[in-house]
């Protein structure tokens, strides 16, 4: 299956290259990013608007006052944009700001978002619950497919394991289960799965050799100074790094990255 965004397609031949911070940290900053990662090859923008954060007294995003930011941005640079949705009082205003609405692994589970979801024309990037198992990962995916949204993308994004030398353990089995047994796209997300900049080009590129249909990866300009998540993103020559990576690796399994609209 194949989920269109604008004259992207997830799923098909061509791998999508999401990219972008964390978190939006204010104009000129997520700006810089957005056309940074579009001018190395990215095909898609992230960034949080609402951060669920682990500790409350962590960065919690810009929240409403960057749905202006996001809009302006997406639109000069020319990129759809996924953004993750914490609560369904956000979709209202949300709709004419992603293009893809996004649900955190910590909110897999939460049912009555999903239904919300289920009933909305708009594709839903559905990360795997921080110890979920796949199978409930699928029953979660089917609570959005059930109230008619068919348009639903996995995101393997890591799970919580014995392992502490890394913030998660990215399951690759999953993503090689989910193409075999199961009809949804699904994008791979080592920057979470890894919690480690410098471990994100392998994890990503193990990925794509998996059968994903594309890699989410957090960049940012200055990664020491980001208001979330700085230790796993990727600078701008590490990110170009890992494009010439893909570029080279995707051929041999019959696929290309995508360009940009
Ligand atoms: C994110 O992608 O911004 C994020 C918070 O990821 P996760 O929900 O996988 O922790
Ligand atoms: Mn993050």
């Amino acid at each position: 299956m194949r989920v269109n965004v604008g004259s992207l397609s997830i799923g098909g031949d061509e791998f999508t290259l999401i990219a972008g911070p964390c978190s939006l940290e204010s104009q000129s900053h997520f700006l810089n990013v957005a056309q940074e990662v579009r001018q190395r090859g990215a095909s898609f923008l992230r960034g949080g608007l609402f951060k669920l954060r682990t500790h409350p007294n962590s960065f919690q995003g810009l929240g409403t006052e960057a749905y202006s930011i996001a809009r302006q941005v997406k639109e000069q640079v020319g990129l759809p944009f996924v953004s993750e949705i914490t609560d369904p009082r956000q979709i209202g205003d949300m709709m004419d700001v992603v293009d893809v609405f996004q649900v955190g692994s910590r909110n897999m589970y939460n049912y009555p978002l999903l239904k919300e979801l289920g009933t909305l024309n708009k594709p839903i990037l559905l990360k795997r619950g921080l110890s979920a198992l796949i199978k409930e990962w699928l029953l979660a995916a089917e609570y959005i497919t059930q109230g008619g949204n068919e348009q639903v993308i996995l995101c393997e994004r890591g799970i919580r394991s014995f392992e502490t030398a890394t913030r998660n353990t990215f399951d690759i089995n999953a993503i090689a289960y989910i193409k075999r047994y199961t009809s949804f796209p699904i994008i791979a997300d080592p920057s979470h799965g890894t919690g480690n900049k410098d471990l994100v080009a392998s994890v990503a590129c193990a990925a794509a050799a998996a059968g994903c249909d594309g890699v989410m990866v957090e960049v940012h300009p200055e990664p020491e100074k980001a208001l979330s998540d700085g230790f796993q993103a990727l600078d701008l020559p590490q990110f170009s790094r890992l494009v010439d990576q893909l570029d080279q690796l995707l051929p041999v399994f019959g696929r290309r990255l995508a360009k940009p609209q």
